[in-house]
């Protein structure tokens, strides 16, 4: 059995005037995540803990966010093409362990539909992606709710 493991670490700034799109789904705050596309920092993360797996580059160098084709683009689409960049490689996922650093707002009320829209979106368990929050403790940039950040680790195995 042949196994890689990636891991993937991304961070956007919080601006006003955005929606907050976190793993897919929309949540209510009064600011959203900057960027060239949605700015899913966690979709952004496990896009690039794939492609790292199997040293396929990043984000940035399969969706360049100087390409106007991405702006504004659906994160969760850059995740499916980047999961079937991994699946022609002949491997599949076997979990996505991550963490979202954010000190406002309280993200685990929507962990499970995170989880499902991931999930569904990659075509596996739920119980193979598991999703966590923290805050910054009120320290740096996170506790000063100027940006929130995101790690991911997954496993593959080959088919
Ligand atoms: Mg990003």
């Amino acid at each position: 059995m042949s196994f890689r493991i990636g891991q993937g670490y991304d961070i956007h700034r919080l601006a006003e005037g955005r929606d907050l799109i976190l793993g897919g789904i929309l949540i209510p705050h009064s600011k959203g995540l900057l960027g060239h596309s949605d700015a899913d920092v966690l979709l952004h993360a496990i896009t690039d803990a794939l492609l790292g797996a199997l040293s396929l580059g990043d984000i940035g160098t399969h969706f360049p966010d100087t390409d106007p084709l991405y702006e504004g683009a659906d994160s969760i689409e850059l995740l499916k093409r980047s999961y079937d960049l991994v699946q022609a490689k002949g491997y599949q996922l076997v979990n996505a362990d991550t963490t979202i650093i954010a000190e406002r707002p309280k993200i685990k009320p929507n962990i499970i539909q995170i989880r499902e829209r991931i999930a569904s979106a990659l075509d596996i368990e739920i119980e193979a992606v598991s999703v966590k929050a923290t805050t910054g403790e009120k320290m740096g940039f996170i506790g000063r709710e100027e940006g929130i950040a995101a790690q991911a680790i997954v496993l593959l195995e080959a088919k």
